[in-house]
């Protein structure tokens, strides 16, 4: 399989707030694209599995915590291309029976459990080179599949965008916005955006470390843009809060289309006080990238159920 081969869809969603202020949007349905590996991991994975195929290597190895999206995209999409897989995992073994996981052991994924000092050293070379001479036939990936390969997914991610807003409507969104934990689908877009696009970023974790390694990354490559990244955590990662999910469900209500709980949902958020306090441009075209990331859901059921109630739950539930 080719990045190229597939095809963003683009919907458009009608907001009364965005009406309201005259602004258009529109959602890029990326959590769409592939059944197996969701969202925007599809385009950072398929790069560096294709390396791993190429280059013969038997087994595939990266990080993640309890609820990762990507360690649940990587067992998926592995297993289906006959890759071993292994993933390093912040915490503690009894999170070995949560859905993200469960899901990823029966895909064939070997998970090895490590506190948080051990996964604190995920980037440090020699750690890296012990795991290497542990797993010599594994191609060790970084979190979030977020490697020097994922940039050129992401930045055919854009293009992809690009490609469907000009069959759909013959015109470019001047406003693309992406969430970001990483910070590597955003430098992925921004880096196959047209001069006169602007992509914004909204930040998931408290990791001011993240706007460096941007700059780091597009420092190298020539179209390199002015960007705004803003800070939607929320309250924290994965911190998930009343407001939000009543958020949530109002906006599944208007649009039909259900966002994730950690990293979509808390973009969207922010997206629309930033339309009620008039940042975006009256006439702007706006297209928000969902990124995927339902699995997610799953791991939250509890809390739904506490804050809202088994409804709640169903009618998410019904779109998973
Ligand atoms: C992983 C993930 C992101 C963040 O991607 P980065 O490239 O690490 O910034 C955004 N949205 C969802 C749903 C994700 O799973």
């Amino acid at each position: 399989m080719n990045l190229s081969d597939f095809t963003v869809p683009i919907v458009t969603i009608n907001l009364p707030l965005a009406d309201k202020y005259g602004i258009s949007v529109a959602m890029a349905r990326v959590d769409t694209v592939h059944p197996l590996a969701s969202g925007n991991k599809l385009y950072k994975l398929l790069p560096n599995i294709d390396y791993a195929l190429q280059n013969n290597y038997q087994q595939i190895l990266s990080f993640g915590g309890a609820f990762s999206n990507h360690i649940h995209a990587l067992a998926l999409y592995a297993q289906s291309v006959g890759l071993q897989s292994i993933a390093i995992i912040r915490g503690e073994k009894e999170y070995a029976n949560n859905s993200t996981l469960s899901t990823a052991t029966a895909a064939g994924m070997r998970l090895v459990f490590v506190d948080r000092a051990t996964y604190k050293r995920r980037y440090d070379k020699d750690y890296l080179q012990q795991l290497q001479q542990q797993y010599p036939e594994a191609l060790i990936i970084p979190e979030g599949g977020s490697s020097e390969l994922a940039l050129q997914g992401c930045t055919e991610l854009m293009r992809q965008i690009n490609k469907s807003c000009l069959q759909r409507d013959d015109s470019i969104p001047d406003t693309v916005a992406v969430a970001c934990g990483t910070g590597m689908t955003f430098s992925g877009l921004m880096n196959g955006a047209q001069p006169d696009q602007t992509v914004q970023g909204y930040l998931v974790v408290k990791d001011h470390s993240v706007a460096k390694r941007v700059d780091d990354l597009l420092a190298n490559h020539s179209q390199h843009q002015p960007y705004k990244m803003h800070y939607a955590d929320l309250g924290g990662y994965a911190k998930f809060k009343a407001p939000l999910l009543e958020f949530i469900l109002e906006f599944l209500q208007q649009t039909n289309i259900l966002l994730d709980p950690i990293y979509t949902s808390k973009m969207c958020y922010c997206i629309m006080q930033q339309i009620e306090a008039g940042q975006f441009k009256v006439g702007s075209k706006l297209v928000i990238v969902h990124s995927g990331g339902l699995q997610a859901w799953y791991g939250m059921k509890r809390k739904v159920v506490m804050l809202a109630g088994d409804y709640a739950w169903q009618k998410i539930e019904g779109y998973l």
